[in-house]
């Protein structure tokens, strides 16, 4: 009997994957060139999946990287040559904000503690080039309101605004006009393998970039420039992961048949359902206070992780453990597309 997997990535895998994968082999689409009309079409195909899926203006650019971290990475070298500003909640976070200060970037941040949300916008000096928030803390399960976001870009409109959406994608539903680089990998709610990353770029984050390159290194591996000057052609700089960038155009338009409000709907209902079954646990409560839950990663105080986990296991069922410090006190549930009513009903059933 197969796994259900409730983890937070790498996640259970989108069930129509298998098939999608199917065709790809059957089609050798492993070995077809990179530059040819081919890769170009699949390119197409999923970059404009996207835009229709998430409602991406036609002036920002789609580009692909290979993870959520390197997106990271690539935001930091690419926009900012000085200073920048972090919301940090968590472990994801925390890393962004480490990244920058390796980098040699001054980076100040707003830091909360674990599993606590962002009340107020705090005073950021105006010459902070870039501020870097994580819509959805994966380690944490905490959700910060696209309102807050836009309260944020609205306060402090010399500066760029990058936003982390790795696992709240695509049921988050943002207005990207008011954002300039946001970034996720593939592994969380797309349901697919991981080792893509996608970065969304506005017209004032590539015209940054351009103008940063004359002055600095801004790397030179994926730097954005090359990234949007291939990415008119269809193409990426280097050899891509092939099989993520079809597999994730096939799901996209699966997702697109079903209809993402309604996806978006159910996600919610499902999570609205699994932390009222936690209200009411003896034992198990949801971390998180009331106005900061995550619908997509839901975190659980449980008395005893190791024998839960085991417990589940023995069922098929997989979660996630707790993150960082309370690694021992909490397990995370993903509430993804890829699991159904039927797994998330089994799972509280065994809880
Ligand atoms: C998983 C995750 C990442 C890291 O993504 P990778 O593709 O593993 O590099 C970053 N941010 C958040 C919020 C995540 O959940």
């Amino acid at each position: 009997m197969k796994y259900t997997f409730f983890t937070p990535g790498p996640s259970q895998m989108y069930p129509t994957v298998d098939k999608h994968m199917e065709y790809f082999i059957s089609e050798q689409l492993g070995s077809i060139s990179h530059r040819s009309k081919q890769f170009e079409d699949i390119y197409t195909y999923t970059v404009e999946g996207l835009r229709e899926l998430l409602a991406i203006p036609d002036d920002y650019e789609i580009v692909f990287v290979s993870s959520g971290t390197e997106a990271m990475e690539r935001i930091m070298e690419n926009t900012v040559k000085k200073k920048s500003f972090h919301f940090v909640n968590g472990s994801f976070s925390k890393r962004w904000y480490e990244i920058a200060k390796e980098l040699g970037i001054h980076a100040q941040k707003e830091e909360v503690e674990f599993g606590k949300g962002f009340v107020k916008i705090p005073e950021i000096s105006h010459d902070t080039e870039l501020v870097c928030i994580t819509q959805n803390e994966t380690s944490s399960g905490v959700w910060t309101r696209p309102d807050f976001i836009y309260n944020l870009q609205k306060e402090n409109d010399y500066a760029l605004i990058a936003v982390d959406i790795v696992s709240s994608v695509p049921i988050v539903n943002l207005d990207y006009t008011k954002l300039d680089c946001v970034f996720f990998s593939v592994q969380k709610n797309f349901g697919l393998p991981a080792g893509l990353g996608i970065l969304i770029l506005s017209p004032r984050a590539i015209k940054k970039a351009e103008y940063l390159q004359k002055k600095k290194t801004v790397g030179s591996y994926h730097t954005f420039t090359s990234l949007v000057s291939y990415g008119k052609k269809n193409q990426t700089p280097d050899t891509p992961n092939v099989l993520d960038i079809y597999l994730l155009g096939k799901v996209v338009e699966d997702f697109l048949i079903i209809g993402i409000e309604k996806m978006r709907k159910d996600i919610m209902r499902r999570a609205e359902y699994i932390y009222n079954f936690l209200e009411n646990h003896k034992q198990h409560k949801p971390f998180v206070d009331k106005s900061f839950r995550s619908p997509t990663v839901i975190v659980v105080d449980v008395n005893n992780v190791g024998k839960i986990k085991e417990k589940l296991k023995e069922k098929r069922i997989i979660v996630g453990g707790g993150y960082g410090p309370l690694k021992e006190k909490q397990i995370r549930i993903a509430n993804f597309p890829a699991v159904n009513k039927h797994n998330v009903k089994e799972l509280l059933h065994y809880l």
